[in-house]
């Protein structure tokens, strides 16, 4: 491997668009064959809609492959063979790993991979990783408990798979992985933006380390959209003095995307792995055009235990305008995905995003971290709260402050709020994805 090259894999990740929609199309055809043939799930589901694989003859075509939805998985694992259900295209005895969903939406989803998945799992993140600037000399520590979630499973062993050396955070609490960051001199670590933030307080208020003056120079985030939202992003990069960059990904679908080093807040779908489809929420037609806000429906085009295909992921995103100067020919998604399409709720008759308040509350100075939106009604009326830390030195500015939050709160979200200033510290920190939107009117 010559470190010095710009892509882990030059030849995919510059295949002209045209040569990249052939390959999609044959491997798209390929899984759905393999998934008609080896799971009475996808079979049933194929024969209600009437379409073999056969009938697939162009990218348009799929859109005429039923979607899968996360539910009709839950579902699906009720039945034999236990855990996994008919989702599985592969006899248990060549499963070899399992992990599940964090359920915070519903049921678990528990999911299978065999070796060859597991394999593909870290070619994907080897993508990723390389395109960050990780390379062997790298000492990537990973801050996780690794467990049941698949979160930085992968990027473990792609990290290992470039030639870096891997420094396994495991059960260390947060003041022993500092501790061990400054005394092997990491270089790089990966981790959710809300953890990451959380280290850096960590560091500074209980061990009176300065993250900075620490030697990690690159970040990869991923778990939640934090790293392509700007205002955090700076946050995080201020922190530690160093990159981040960020990573969408998912147990059922894989690791799909990454940030590269040329384009701050956006993100590269790795086109020759998976099948990217923007679904217009409302009319469940295809958006083509760039800065349309969708839904991502997605192919993992080569897993074969338990296949992606057509999973209605839920996340939001829209497609970049411009090609990336980087060179690669796989799709840019803008700001990285937007929110959940179910999180995407209307107040007032106004669409309301987290994403767009976590950017404001993270812009404005003399504010902590952590914030919370409530969603309520009072008498008919819909209710925003949104509750906020200051900063101990902030206190005096108090006015100022939520003068500017407010403005700006209005400005990026045509929206009024309820403001609740407490104590820094004082609301919840979380080590993996935060919960910080509550819509009690659904109660
Ligand atoms: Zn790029």
């Amino acid at each position: 491997m010559n470190t010095r090259q710009r892509y882990w894999n030059p030849f995919l990740e510059t295949l002209p668009r045209e040569k990249l929609a052939a390959l999609q199309l044959k491997k798209f055809r390929r899984i759905l064959e393999w998934t008609y043939r080896h799971s009475s799930f996808h079979r049933a589901l194929y024969d209600q809609a009437r379409i073999r694989p056969e009938d697939i003859r162009s990218l348009e075509d799929v859109q005429r492959v039923p979607a899968v939805e996360k539910s009709m998985m839950v579902d699906a694992q009720r039945k034999d063979p236990y855990p996994y259900g008919d989702l599985l295209c592969v006899s248990l005895d060549e499963v070899t790993a399992f992990r599940q969903t964090s359920g915070t939406t519903g049921l678990p989803v528990y999911q299978a991979d065999t070796w060859q998945d597991w394999e593909w799992w870290s070619e994907c993140w080897a993508f990723i990783l390389w395109a960050q600037g990780y390379r062997p000399g790298d000492r990537v520590f990973i801050p996780f408990g690794y467990n049941i979630f698949v979160a930085f499973w992968a990027g473990h062993y792609a990290a290992e798979k470039i030639g870096c050396e891997v420094v396994p955070g495991g059960v260390l609490d947060t003041k022993a992985r500092i501790l061990k960051i400054q005394e092997l001199k990491a270089t790089a670590m990966m981790g959710t933006p809300t953890y990451i933030l959380g280290m850096a307080e960590t560091a500074r208020t209980q061990l009176n380390i300065d993250p900075a003056a620490l030697t990690i120079s690159k970040i990869t985030c991923a778990g939640e959209p934090g790293a392509s939202i700007f205002s955090t992003k700076k946050r995080l990069e201020d922190a530690w003095g160093a990159k981040v960059y960020d990573h969408a990904g998912a147990t059922e679908i894989g690791a799909w995307s990454f940030e590269c080093q040329h384009r701050p807040g956006h993100m590269h779908v790795n086109e020759a792995f998976f099948l990217a489809e923007i679904i217009d929420p409302q009319t469940g037609r295809l958006i083509e055009e760039p800065g349309r806000k969708g839904k991502l429906v997605i192919t993992a085009l080569d897993r074969i235990g338990q296949p992606c295909v057509r999973f209605d992921s839920k996340d939001l995103i829209e497609w970049a305008p411009e090609p990336c100067p980087c060179g690669r020919t796989f799709r840019l998604i803008r700001g990285g995905v937007l929110g959940r399409v179910d999180d995407i709720t209307k107040v007032k008759g106004v669409l309301l995003s987290p994403t767009a308040i976590e950017d404001v509350v993270r812009s404005v100075q003399g504010l902590g971290d952590e914030f919370e939106v409530v969603v309520d009604k009072k008498g008919e009326t819909d209710r925003i709260t949104l509750k906020v830390e200051l900063s101990e030195d902030s206190r005096d500015r108090r006015q100022s402050i939520e003068d500017r939050l407010q403005e700006q709160l209005r400005l990026k979200t045509n929206l009024g709020y309820r403001l609740e200033f407490h104590p820094y510290g004082s609301l919840p920190r979380y080590e993996v994805k935060a919960k910080r939107f509550k819509d009690l009117r659904k109660k």
